[in-house]
């Protein structure tokens, strides 16, 4: 399919092909749905809010609720304020939420809508609550949507009552429920008392019980993203995805807040696991010891087949800065490495990766397409890609292998349910990166050299 890709590259300032990345509001849904008992709304045409359900669903294979503020041509010209009063009060109506997490879309933002205006000025039955974020999908990614949201319900909700609650607020990054139970897992085992904010785990991962709930068990209960305001620190994890919504609170309520890397890889997990043991004045338990040590073992012994293989690997920003420190930690070489999201900050923090392992055949770009990405294979090829769904026709017509890793993946089951992060998440990333590279060998090995012992 993409075997006409040209290898000669002409740089492109205005044009995206491939494109690495989604628009604001699938970020903004995601973390709506995090929220416990929350209807994320699209304000804007029913066509945005579709797109952006399927989007989500089709990664999670789960139903994402949404609804939509169904602009038509009326609204493209006065303005879209009596369409979403009435979605409000039918919404409260009939589906009964207990807060409406509202979040703009390109129409709304270029006709103007004045969100602010609008919730202050409609009724809210009461105990409900409804707040918003402004997510322009012509800036930024879903990433951005992502914190946006995160920062529009600290904005409306959390407050400083003066008296601490003891507890720690952990911001997860843009990850999967399977990583959202992991950080729980490490919280519950180091004995620190955390607010996880937002928790798609329950949601986006509920189990079938014969009912359909439109409201799961899980998600951030609203009286916690008050009390985040009361807390001692918050761990903002994905400097490049939470440090915003960290900073708003500090702004808001005065909370402290320490922002790491994603827990992903060796390194990156040891220095999550440091801050949030001090900071519960509690020592790290031998159960996370012990799983830090297989990882390395499995590293150790699997490394025949990774040590010097050339990878490219593309994303998410903070997804892609954690996968590429465990690369450099198993001895590989992350040659190109790239993100749609645009910052200066995540080449920067690629380049000083590459330093401190001593490499100087790698590169970085922020933002990039898959378009270039596979030019660069073109000119100088890699032998593994990973990366999300968008990969594989790179993978087939170059003859890569590929492995699956971030946001979205629609071309497969399960995978949300795993972790990433943690020690655990990088030992089932270790396995899928040396399965690959191993499966390969066998593909190409002659009949007299297919090893039944490896
Ligand atoms: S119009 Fe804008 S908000 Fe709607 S789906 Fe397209 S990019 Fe996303």
């Amino acid at each position: 399919m993409l075997d006409l890709t040209p290898s000669i590259i002409i740089e492109r300032e205005a044009l995206r092909i491939n494109p690495c990345k989604t628009c604001q509001p699938v970020g903004a849904l995601y973390a709506a749905l995090g929220v416990h008992r929350c209807m994320p709304h699209s304000h804007g045409s029913q066509g945005c809010a579709s797109y952006h359900r399927t989007f989500l669903s089709r990664h999670f294979k789960e139903p994402a609720i949404a609804s939509t503020s169904s602009f038509t041509e009326g609204a493209s010209v006065f303005g879209g304020g009596a369409n979403i009063r009435t979605s409000v009060k039918n919404v409260f109506d009939i589906y009964k939420p207990d807060i409406i997490a509202v979040h703009t879309t390109c129409l709304s933002e270029t006709i103007g809508d004045d969100m602010n205006a609008y919730i202050q000025d409609m009724e809210i039955p009461d105990g409900k609550y409804v707040v918003h974020a402004n997510t322009p999908s012509y800036v930024g990614s879903h990433i951005n949507g992502y914190f946006n949201m995160m920062s529009g319900f600290i904005n409306y909700l959390s407050k400083k009552s003066g008296r601490s609650n003891g507890k720690a607020g952990i911001f997860p990054g843009f990850v999967n429920p399977g990583d959202m139970r992991e950080l729980k897992r490490i919280a519950k085992l180091i004995g620190a008392s955390i607010i996880l904010f937002p928790d798609t785990s329950m949601v986006m991962d509920a189990p079938m019980t014969g009912n359909y709930s439109m409201y799961p068990k899980g998600g951030t209960g609203i009286p916690e993203i008050e009390s985040l305001g009361d807390c001692n620190r918050v761990f903002a994890l994905g400097e490049l995805t939470s440090e915003e919504p960290a900073n708003i609170l500090l702004r808001k309520c005065g909370v402290a807040y320490t922002t790491l890397p994603l827990p992903l890889g060796i390194e990156n997990t040891d220095l999550f696991l440091m801050k949030l043991s001090r900071w519960a004045k509690n020592e790290v338990p031998y159960e996370l010891e012990e799983e830090r040590g297989q990882l390395l073992d499995v590293i150790l012994d699997s490394h025949f087949y990774l040590s010097d293989k050339s990878v490219a690997v593309f994303g998410d920003p903070d997804t892609v800065l954690g996968l590429t420190s465990l690369l450099l930690e198993m001895g590989m070489i992350p040659k190109y490495v790239i993100t749609g999201t645009p910052g200066d900050a995540f080449k920067r923090k690629a380049d000083a990766l590459f330093k401190k392992y001593g490499r100087t055949d790698c590169k970085a770009k922020a933002p990039a397409d898959l378009f270039e990405l596979h030019q660069w294979i073109k000119n100088d090829s890699i032998d593994l890609l990973i990366g999300t769904s968008y990969g594989k026709q790179i993978a087939k017509a170059e003859d890569i292998p590929f492995v699956r890793a971030g946001f979205p993946i629609l071309d497969r089951y399960v995978h949300s349910y795993f972790p990433m992060l943690g020690y655990a998440g990088a030992l089932r990333l270790a396995e899928k990166i040396t399965c690959a590279l191993m499966d390969r060998q066998d593909r190409d090995a002659a009949d007299e050299d297919l090893e039944a012992v490896m």
